[in-house]
């Protein structure tokens, strides 16, 4: 009799075997600053309201396909325009994929700057196209005129832009992304997670350019644990990805949730500006460290380089906090650690631990 290892042998594809699940680092008790979440728990009165909601899912029936509620309380919430299309995703890593699968084809490529968001390429592999990493500049500057080249020469079906980048939390000139959607022959997804740090949006925008979609999150403004993405785009491109998409995606209780929460515009955007506040408080004690370099960002996060990111990674965990160790994930990200803005304690607590720690 076959052995399941060798079932698995002569059916899963070799690039899939050669992977490593993406790792998720369980931190309980641990201040964690390591995945972007908004470090402000919801108020009470909100929590009750959640609870109501929840209590009245009838959880016998299956969702709402469309998911109509969800989709009215973004475009109120975001001011998306009734003539744009939405697409809503198990979180925007679920839309990552469909873009994908929309455009895949035999010999179809995937181009993204690098390092950019690491589930772009994995996708690709998933869906078996062709990546193209076209490499950031030393100090994490897009290379406009690389990426033209790139894609004159490799003609993707699909760009990805994170806008701002994750993991280096810059947000590239605006006239490069222009550039970039004029010279494309295919889809472009502007990648928003952290728009409501950045106060920039190519949403505004899409109307211009023919073969733009913007992706978003609702993950870094309060909400991460509802797994909700919303792709915004011309009506034709959304009914390419509806196709593609997963008839209930979105799960009951997230689609009784969401409109809650997504009508308390004020409670999240007060936070946004906290996390900014504690931003600039962080970048300034982290860059008063010695051998510390910090990178411009307009994200929730900061990226800085450090003088020996492993030793400072796990004296950091012994102080039972959690950050983003990147060092060995790109050869531009050595010795680099990607740090989620936490409350001002939390940040606090991380840079007297940074202190007791060079
Ligand atoms: N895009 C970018 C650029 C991200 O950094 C992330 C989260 N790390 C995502 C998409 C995915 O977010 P979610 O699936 O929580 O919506």
């Amino acid at each position: 009799m076959r052995t399941s290892a060798q079932f698995v042998d002569a059916v899963v594809r070799p690039e899939i075997r050669a992977l490593t699940a993406y790792a998720v680092p369980k931190a309980p008790g641990m201040i964690k600053l390591d995945a972007m979440e908004n470090p402000y728990a919801l108020p009470d009165a909100l929590r009750a309201r959640v609870a109501a909601a929840v209590a009245a899912v009838p959880v016998n029936r299956y969702p709402d396909g469309d998911a109509d509620a969800v989709k009215a309380a973004l475009r109120a919430h975001f001011d998306i325009p009734e003539g744009l299309g939405i697409v809503l995703g198990n979180g925007s890593d679920e839309l990552i994929h469909l873009a994908a699968l929309t455009v895949a084809a035999p010999g179809a490529s995937m181009l993204a700057p690098d390092p950019s968001f690491v589930m772009y390429r994995m996708t690709a592999l998933l869906c078996a196209m062709r990546f193209v990493g076209v490499p950031l500049r030393p100090d994490f500057a897009l290379d406009g005129d690389a990426m033209l080249e790139a894609i004159a020469r490799e003609r993707p079906a699909l760009v990805f832009i994170a806008w701002p980048n994750n993991p280096t939390g810059n947000l590239f000139p605006e006239r490069d992304l222009e550039r970039i959607l004029r010279a494309a022959p295919g889809l472009v997804v502007v990648d928003e997670a952290y728009h409501a740090f950045a106060q920039a949006s190519m949403l505004p925008r899409l109307a211009e350019f023919p073969n733009l979609v913007v992706l978003r999150t609702v993950s870094k403004i309060g909400m991460a644990g509802l797994r909700l993405g919303y792709a915004v785009g011309a009506p034709e491109w959304i009914a390419e990805w509806n196709k593609v998409r997963p008839p209930y995606n979105l799960n009951a209780l997230t689609q009784a949730v969401a409109p809650v929460l997504l009508a308390e515009r004020e409670t999240f955007a007060a936070q946004a500006r906290e996390i900014v506040a504690g931003r600039a408080v962080l970048e300034a004690a982290l860059a008063a460290l010695p051998g510390v370099t910090v990178h411009a960002t307009r994200t929730n996060f900061v990226l800085a380089r450090v003088p020996d990111a492993r030793r400072w990674f796990d004296g950091l965990c012994a102080e039972r906090i959690l950050v983003k160790n990147l060092h060995g994930a790109h050869p531009l990200l050595a010795n680099c650690l990607r740090i989620t803005v936490g409350t001002p304690a939390e940040n606090d607590a991380l840079i007297a631990a940074l202190r007791r720690l060079r």
